[in-house]
């Protein structure tokens, strides 16, 4: 008998990932990017197929599911749908069968979370009026950092801020569950600093497999600089870029999200391979921003887990230039992480070097089969 198929969804705000699983082996996978631009259907192994310019996100998920249906891919015929939601606030720790009251429940995170999970709950809404009978599940990003202490996960701010849920919620966790996973079938040893280098980067502190603090915060603007997001700064200059230069909310927060980062700082690209190919001086200075502020983050990890064992990078960045690896362990060295170059240079799964140096893993992301598994141990 063959085994029923788990979909998988992942939305964002210009693109929409679809995975078809059968156990762990990924059948198919498709994606929707550039919504609200130049949108185009690319399905893995096929030329991309380009959408009508104004498509939104529903018009896009019904091409995907139209164009893996035409490869033989029926989503009617599957078990049950994983999806990927960014902010569980406090209470969804878990992942979720998502019915009407949960999807209730769920709307209320639209408030609290107005940047993150619009474009995932949208989908879930979409598919329980069209597929009725497939069961859908939510797994949520902060749930990995729930095992957070309440050090680690607070602001020193008032009492009566954290109750009403300012604190640090840690973010990428379906990745960083990936990760922890792969690591202990690979007998890594037990403190690790993970990091997630992609368009948004983050850092974990994770011991036995469970998380114990993060470098992104309340939102995903906190800790590492990323491709057009600030990360950690002064929050002085939040009040002064309001008072003293009289930007409005929405201005600071397209500066803060949208204009800073790599391409802030280059005034070139947030995309890594365009800068560390340029000779541009401010190119070269992002990118050894981007790299130092990386390393003082894992620093800032380190009281959390007393030591760090093991590194291990992935996403875009992480799994994909050597070169930032390589200057990211440099300035870690002083912790026992030496790289081995060559091993780094082919991308081999273990890039430390073996005499002289603590573990360190490349491991590329896989939220979508992290969703996968997550569905099929609730099925
Ligand atoms: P997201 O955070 O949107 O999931 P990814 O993890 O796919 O993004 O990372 C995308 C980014 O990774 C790109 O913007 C680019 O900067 C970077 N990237 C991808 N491949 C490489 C590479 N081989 N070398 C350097 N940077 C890369």
């Amino acid at each position: 008998m063959t085994q029923e198929p788990v979909w998988t969804f992942n939305a964002g705000s210009s693109s929409i990932k679809c995975a078809v699983f059968r156990g762990e082996q990924e059948c198919c996978a498709a994606q929707v990017e550039a919504i609200g631009s130049s949108a185009r259907l690319q399905i893995k192994g096929h030329d991309p197929i380009p959408l009508d310019r104004g498509v939104k996100h529903q018009q896009a998920l019904h091409a995907l599911i139209q164009g893996l249906n035409e490869k033989g891919f029926d989503l009617k015929q599957a078990k049950a749908v994983g999806h990927r939601l960014v902010h569980g606030g406090t209470f969804f720790q878990k992942p979720l069968v998502i019915a009407s009251k949960q999807l209730a429940e769920l709307q209320k995170l639209r408030n609290l979370a107005p940047l993150h999970n619009g474009y995932g709950l949208d989908i879930i809404e979409e598919l329980l009026l069209s597929f009725p009978d497939i069961a859908q599940i939510a797994c949520f990003d902060t749930a990995f950092h729930s095992t957070m202490s309440e050090v680690a996960s607070r602001f020193p701010i008032p009492d009566q801020y954290f109750e009403k849920g300012y604190r640090r919620y840690g973010f990428h966790g379906i990745n960083y569950e990936y990760l922890s996973e792969e690591l202990k079938t690979h007998n890594a040893p037990s403190r690790v600093l993970a990091f997630h280098l992609g368009n948004g980067c983050s850092m974990a502190a994770i011991e036995n497999g469970l998380s114990k603090a993060t470098t992104m915060g309340y939102s995903t603007l906190d800790g590492l600089m990323m491709g057009t997001r600030t990360g950690n700064i002064d929050p002085g200059l939040i009040i002064a870029l309001l008072r003293d230069e009289g930007l409005t909310i929405e201005q600071l927060e397209n500066l803060l999200y949208r204009q800073s980062g790599l391409l802030g700082m280059s005034g070139m690209s947030n995309d890594m391979r365009d800068l560390l190919s340029s000779n541009e001086p401010k190119a070269q200075m992002a990118v050894e921003y981007f790299v130092t502020q990386a390393a003082r983050q894992a620093c800032s990890l380190i009281p959390y887990l007393g030591d760090a064992d093991a590194l291990v990078f992935s996403g875009g960045i992480g799994a994909g230039s050597s070169i930032v690896r390589e200057r990211i362990i440099e300035k870690l060295a002083f912790l026992g992480f030496n790289v081995d170059k060559s091993a780094n240079d082919a991308r081999a799964l273990r890039i430390d070097d073996i005499k002289s140096s603590k573990p360190i893993y490349v491991i590329a992301a896989n939220e979508e089969k992290m969703l996968a598994r997550h569905v099929m141990r609730m099925i």
